[in-house]
């Protein structure tokens, strides 16, 4: 079987889930598993609907649930001509339902738990599958019997073994050539049968999950791009589709705010051995990446990414000065306020750290306090170059600081093991910065691409 996951612009209205239905007919031979993520904007939708009835404003949020299901009911009625199926139209209908009651939930209480905000992102994915699948004429699996999670909600953990085993009961007997399966990636289920939801984008690990537990023969993501680019296309429209790239170079690459991919992706596909394509939907012919294991050569800079806002603490002390220890009691502090750190540079007295931005600081602040003086520097941004071979290749990191010369870098970051090379920058520096990077990398005259 293969897994092919269609990401929110893929399958926006009735056309593109026509072409979207062409694809997937194309691959019957191969036992396709299709997975979908809601339709353009609706996750961004519930989420404003959720918090607008948090806030009180009942008529608000059921404004914006009916706009919503007109939305799709108007993809319905373009799919179906000649009238909308009767168990299409009550699936809609209950789905329109479900999300006006757990709406006037919220706002009666003015509370909405991440419990509370799962139940609601799910109907996105819920409403673009019924429709679709109705489409297809194919089976319809609730992805909450299969993907079996731990309760953190807004960003569940996967129990692979569980998953695996429901896989195995609720997909596989439906899988065969010549007939295709659908089901909604990003939500989930506890054991106890809760709604769950794997973080925002989080359909690719979706697909990636049901291809490791299916033992798929490739897991292919359908997107609005070319494949993974030399960088965003938004930000940079001369990034370049790469043909191929390594699971850790994309790892690097999702990790650092290639948006393309959700970061955990890689790790399952990794894991099970299974190559992982990236297309475009509308250019189904056209260019495309494939992930593997395999290390590709010649190659010193892969790809350029972004992440921001972060923040970056300083920590000073002159204990730090011949003393061991210094650096494992600091980490016991973030570990045990639970803030993960991405980028860390030291000096002889003082550390630098970067956090996303959300961190919860106050309490680590207070308890840094006791040994150390803290500086913060918010609204930063983690530039960051990638590249299987990037620390091998003389030259290129001169090229990398050449492209900076115009802004000011704040801290750098580049591990003796590690693919890329990272630069803290002002959050209005990094697309400058990658812009010039990219310039200096890929783009004619550079040499970094030979
Ligand atoms: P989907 O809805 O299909 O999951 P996303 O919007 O999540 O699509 O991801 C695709 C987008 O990721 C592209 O439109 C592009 O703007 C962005 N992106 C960021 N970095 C890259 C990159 N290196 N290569 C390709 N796309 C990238
Ligand atoms: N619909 C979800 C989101 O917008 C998941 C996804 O698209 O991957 O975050
Ligand atoms: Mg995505």
């Amino acid at each position: 079987m293969i897994v092919m996951k269609f990401g929110g612009s893929s399958v926006a209205d009735a056309t593109c889930m026509r072409e979207v239905a062409a694809l997937v007919t194309e691959a019957l031979p191969a036992a396709p598993l299709v997975v979908l993520s809601a339709t353009a904007k609706t996750t961004d939708t519930l989420f404003q609907a959720a918090r607008t009835a948090e806030a009180g404003d009942l008529a608000g949020a059921v404004e914006l649930q009916r706009g919503l299901m007109l939305r799709h009911r108007g993809i319905a009625q373009d799919l179906f001509p000649q009238g909308v199926p009767p168990a299409l139209d009550q699936a809609l209908a209950e789905l329109g339902d479900e999300l006006d009651l757990l709406l006037r939930g919220v706002a009666l209480l003015h509370e909405l738990s991440p419990r509370s905000m799962d139940a609601i992102a799910s109907i996105g994915e819920r409403l673009s599958t019924r429709i679709f699948a109705a489409h297809l004429g194919s089976v319809w699996v609730d992805a909450r019997t299969v993907v079996r999670t731990d309760g953190v909600h807004g960003n569940a953990q996967p129990a692979f073994k569980e998953l695996t085993a429901l896989a195995r009961q609720h997909l596989a007997p439906n899988l065969g050539a010549g007939r295709a399966v659908v089901t909604q990636g990003y939500i989930g289920a506890t054991a106890s049968g809760l709604t769950t939801t794997l973080g925002r984008g989080g359909s690719d690990y979706s697909a990636a999950l049901y291809g490791a537990a299916l033992g798929a023969a490739d897991i292919q993501i359908w997107t609005d791009v070319e494949g993974v680019l030399t960088c965003d296309p938004r930000v940079v429209p001369e990034a370049q589709p790469i043909a191929e790239l390594s699971f850790a170079e994309a790892a690097e690459l999702a990790a650092f705010g290639a948006k393309v991919l959700h970061p955990a992706t890689i790790q399952p596909a990794v894991e099970a051995g299974i190559p992982v394509t990236v297309r475009h939907t509308r250019r189904p012919h056209g260019r495309f990446t494939t992930i593997t294991a395999a290390v590709i050569t010649g190659r010193p800079v892969t790809a350029l990414a972004q992440r921001g806002p972060i923040t970056v603490l300083t920590v000073t002390s002159a204990h730090m000065l011949n003393q061991s220890g210094f650096l494992a009691s600091l980490f016991q502090v973030f570990s045990r306020h639970k803030i993960s750190v991405d980028l860390i540079a030291t000096a002889e007295v003082s550390v630098s750290l970067t956090v996303d931005a959300d961190a919860p600081l106050d309490a680590l602040l207070e308890d840094l306090a006791a040994f150390a003086t803290v500086g913060i520097a918010r609204d930063r941004a983690i530039v960051a170059i990638v590249g299987e071979r990037l620390k091998l290749t003389p030259g290129v990191t001169g090229r990398c600081f050449g492209a900076m010369r115009d802004i000011n870098i704040e801290m750098i970051s580049m591990g003796a093991n590690e693919i890329n090379l990272s630069f803290v920058v002002r959050q209005e520096d990094a697309k400058p910065a990658l812009r010039a990077l990219h310039a200096a990398l890929f783009e004619a005259g550079s040499e970094a691409r030979s």
